[in-house]
């Protein structure tokens, strides 16, 4: 006779695996609640207490923490073994099925910490590691999606299904301790913690990564909002690995604002970002900034979209529109696009570290969440309002382009996008040329020439903002002066690479 022990929080879905079990000449061993369950169905079980002959104990804390049921699982294959077991009476144990106290779960509901920790389940994360280690000796399964497999295959649970199933637990395992971690570490505001346990659980099987010879998928960190846990998708295909990237950039983007704006992305990178009185003004005027690039880009909203607007979006081909909300109608008329994905998202932006991979590890930092730290104008004249609000605006958008990045812009309208350039001239020529008519130049970092100011002179740009703090600062401010071109430095840079 074998011995199978099932201890788990959720009883459903366990008799078809409890009666093969039993059909197959397992005696069946269970906890407490799990016991009284399966007796209720009829089945025999043999409760841990009488094979341990000790309470379970400590309000559940204590139950299968015992040397009769861990000598049962972790004995291996030899006469030594064998020898201890019969001396001491242990029984084998050769089939193990837990599923743990919901700790995930139950740190959703915000409960206290005294009441929390009664959800980290002990046990029966001991019980799971124990079988898993003896793989070779005891099945554990800890996935109910892998219950057909050990079904099928309950005469013959090989070597390799063991091995499967024991990694399965490990990962399992890993997972629990990793929510656990991480709660502690937030409670204390540990930022950067000795190891990351970031709880990070396939969400989602993508059709490809970013080319389609490279496999994708996406994690979903399990323990945190974040506003790919919370959109709803009201039409089109799945996600793709390239959508998912873009969408990120066009969120935070369009959250940087306070008044209406939209704006396009292709490739992470913006292709117009202005403002407007209302949703179709914002929208055309972003179609206006390159209406060449927004051709299969990603255009996002911080506000409702209307009809208007959606039959606007409707005649040239974009990949996915975001927006908080969407009039029941725009919806319909964007629908006729089967393809076309379209997102309501309610949750801002809340990610607070960034995680990038280099080969062999990870590159943790904080989001930049910041824009500037001061405001100094460093020429002569004052500053007309207009053009300080169209330059913190043209600020907000260089701060989201690629290193080096230059945005020019005019009545909160970013024309010209100069990005990703080794070197800032060029992002200045670009952005420049782009434009043609811009009033304001915004530089995510220092200049350390002035080439820059006097290539904006040549296209009559009437105010520069930019961090500051290159030791040849002065003769980018002389050129400027020169050539009556207001400056501001904000003292904060905004590489994004
Ligand atoms: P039951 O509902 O059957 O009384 O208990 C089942 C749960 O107890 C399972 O989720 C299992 O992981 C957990 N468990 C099993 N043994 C122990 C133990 O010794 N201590 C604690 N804290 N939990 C256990």
């Amino acid at each position: 006779m074998k011995r199978a022990l099932i201890s788990t929080y959720y009883k459903n879905n366990i008799e078809k695996l409890v009666s093969v079990l039993i059909e197959n000449r397992y005696e069946i061993i269970s906890t407490g609640n799990t016991a009284k369950y399966l007796e209720s169905q009829g089945f025999e079980v043999v409760k841990v207490e009488d094979v341990t002959e000790f309470p379970e104990i400590l309000n559940g804390r204590v139950k299968t923490l015992h040397p009769k049921i861990h000598g049962g699982i972790l004995a291996r294959d030899i006469e030594e073994d064998r020898k201890t077991l019969k001396q001491l009476n242990i029984k084998k144990i050769d089939f193990v099925y837990v599923n743990l106290y919901p700790f995930e779960e139950k740190l959703k509901e915000n409960l206290d910490i005294k009441e929390l920790i009664e959800y980290i389940d002990i046990g029966g994360p001991t019980l799971i590691r124990a079988a898993a280690k003896s793989f070779e000796n005891t099945i554990i399964l800890t996935d109910p999606e892998d219950m057909d497999l050990i079904i099928k295959n309950i005469e013959d649970l090989n070597y390799e299904i063991r091995r499967y199933l024991a990694a399965k637990a490990f990962n399992l395992t890993a997972h629990y301790d990793s929510i656990i971690s991480s709660y502690f570490n937030n409670l204390l505001k540990i930022e950067f913690p000795k190891y990351i346990t970031l709880p990070l659980k396939k969400k989602s099987e993508l059709r490809y990564g970013e080319n389609p010879h490279q496999k994708a998928v996406y994690y979903e960190n399990t323990t945190e909002e974040g506003f790919f846990s919370n959109f709803e998708q009201l039409n089109g295909k799945e996600l793709s690995y390239n959508n998912f990237k873009d969408i990120d950039v066009a969120w935070k983007i369009v959250n940087e604002f306070e008044e209406k704006v939209c704006c396009a992305i292709k490739h992470q990178t913006p292709c117009g970002v202005a403002s407007g009185r209302d949703n179709l003004e914002a929208f055309k005027r972003v179609y206006e900034c390159d209406p060449i690039s927004i051709f299969g880009g990603i255009v996002a909203f911080n506000h409702k979209v209307t009809a208007e607007t959606a039959k606007e979006m409707k005649k040239i081909f974009l990949e996915v529109i975001i927006a908080p909300e969407f009039e029941e109608e725009a919806v319909n008329i964007l629908k006729k696009k089967k393809n076309l994905r379209i997102l309501k998202v309610k949750e801002k932006p809340h990610q607070k570290f960034e995680y990038v991979s280099v080969d062999g590890g990870v590159l943790v930092q904080e989001r930049d969440t910041k824009l500037f730290k001061s405001l100094k104008i460093v020429t002569e004249e004052p500053i007309a309002e207009y053009l300080m609000e169209d330059m913190i605006f043209a600020f907000k958008v260089v701060k989201h382009a690629k290193s080096n990045a230059i945005v020019v812009s005019k009545e909160k309208m970013a024309k010209g996008i100069g990005s990703g350039q080794p070197n800032r001239i060029w992002a200045a020529i670009d952005a420049l040329d782009r434009a043609k008519d811009g009033v304001v130049l915004a530089s995510d970092a220092f200049f350390p020439f002035n080439d820059v100011v006097k290539k904006a002179g040549e296209y009559k740009i009437k105010a520069i903002i930019q961090p500051g703090g290159s030791i040849r600062d002065e003769d980018s401010i002389k050129v400027a002066k020169e050539l009556g071109i207001s400056m501001v430095f904000t003292n904060m840079r905004h590489f994004k690479h």
